[in-house]
């Protein structure tokens, strides 16, 4: 089968989760498919809080996992992965477990046909009256011996490949998951990605002034597109985020939330630190002097406005994209080109 590159994924860490997510899905009696186990895999990474929690309680509570449920964990959770790659992962997995079955019976048979026949040297030994007989029988049991090593040998070489090849699919879903949370135009974490770490981040309940969040937005952008043409707006869109990667590091987060709009949230932060990281992007991009590669034409000053929050304990994340939303408005609205600190944080935190 033709397989995507893999050499992102760390195979010993998948491997790792292969061999938790497998047993543990047995001893809930969930039938191994590939969409129980896209939500089991996800369940033992931890990276989706919701489904971390529901899973749990359902666990805690006894529940027994139905065709049903696991349909509806699937749909909920993991039914946003593609299709196609599903129907491969199945296809590809029911011939693994079928193979590893036949194995499992093959050496079950000679298991059977070796106790078989131990019995009857047993049997045979107390009949036996001259060394010549004994020989004889010592020889076939010679042979047989072998005969069920090379088969245990075999049935470990096969279930060698076979874990192998699974954990080739694992991979495979490793790099589905990648997909899913990566935006394709930059390489940045998209949205969704964005989100979970919001709520993975608000649930750990930072302390006060210590879970911040540019809202970014490029100004004007409407008019590189008009002027430029798309595609040089999308390189322009690229530059940005190279812009923001190189100002984040260690657990900031950087993201397109959408078109031209940018999220990153700087976990372990302040507002002072949150709005010195944004006045540096906005200084990089305004001091950027882009040119199109192809005329060389300069495509004028680009720049970005900026809003800045920090999370109130106990607040819903979203109340948090929503203030940084509101002060990247006013940002624009002073006249864009700078960078605009929440009211309402700064007011939380004067009154803190
Ligand atoms: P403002 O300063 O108020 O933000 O003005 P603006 O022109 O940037 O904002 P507006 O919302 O009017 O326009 C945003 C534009 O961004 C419109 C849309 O076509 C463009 N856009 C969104 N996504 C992409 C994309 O992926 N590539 C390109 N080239 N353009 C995009
Ligand atoms: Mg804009
Ligand atoms: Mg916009």
């Amino acid at each position: 089968m033709s397989r995507p590159e893999t050499s992102e994924v760390p195979s010993e860490q998948s491997a790792e989760l292969l061999r938790l997510t497998l047993p543990l899905m047995s001893k809930h009696k969930v039938p191994v498919t590939p969409r129980n186990y896209a939500v089991w895999f996800e369940y033992v990474r931890g990276d989706n809080p919701e489904l971390k929690a529901e899973l749990q309680s359902l666990i805690d509570a006894g529940t027994k996992f139905t065709a049903q449920l696991n349909e509806r964990l699937f749909e909920k959770y993991a039914s946003d992965c593609n299709t196609d790659l599903f129907l491969k992962i199945r296809n590809e997995m029911t011939d693994l477990m079928e193979d590893v079955a036949s194995s499992l019976r093959d050496v079950d048979d000679d298991t059977r046909r070796f106790g078989g026949h131990l019995d009857s040297v047993i049997e045979s030994m107390q009949r036996c009256s001259s060394l010549d007989d004994i020989r004889e029988l010592l020889r076939s049991l010679i042979e047989e011996t072998r005969s069920m090593q090379r088969s245990t040998q075999l049935l470990h070489e096969h279930l060698d490949a076979k874990s192998k090849e699974i954990a080739l699919l694992q991979e495979e879903l490793e790099l589905e998951r990648k997909r899913a949370s990566t935006d394709p135009l930059t390489g940045l974490a998209n949205r969704r990605a964005f989100t979970e770490a919001l709520v993975r981040h608000a649930e750990s309940g930072p302390a006060p002034d210590t879970l911040a969040l540019l809202m970014i937005d490029i100004d004007h952008f409407k008019n590189v597109n008009d002027t430029h043409g798309h595609l040089i707006g999308d390189r322009v869109i690229r530059f940005l985020a190279e812009v923001l990667k190189q100002h984040t590091k260690g657990s900031d987060l950087a993201a397109r939330y959408g078109g031209e709009e940018f999220v990153v949230l700087l976990p372990d932060t302040g507002l002072k630190g949150a709005a010195v990281v944004a006045e540096k992007i906005r200084t990089a991009m305004a001091n950027a002097r882009l040119v199109r590669s192809d005329n060389k034409q300069p495509l004028g000053h680009i720049t970005v406005s900026i809003g800045v929050a920090t999370c109130h304990p106990g607040e819903d994340p979203l109340e948090l994209v929503n203030r940084a939303d509101q002060a990247l408005y006013q940002a624009k609205q002073g006249g864009r080109n700078r960078v605009f600190v929440d009211i309402n944080t700064q007011s939380a935190l004067h009154s803190a």
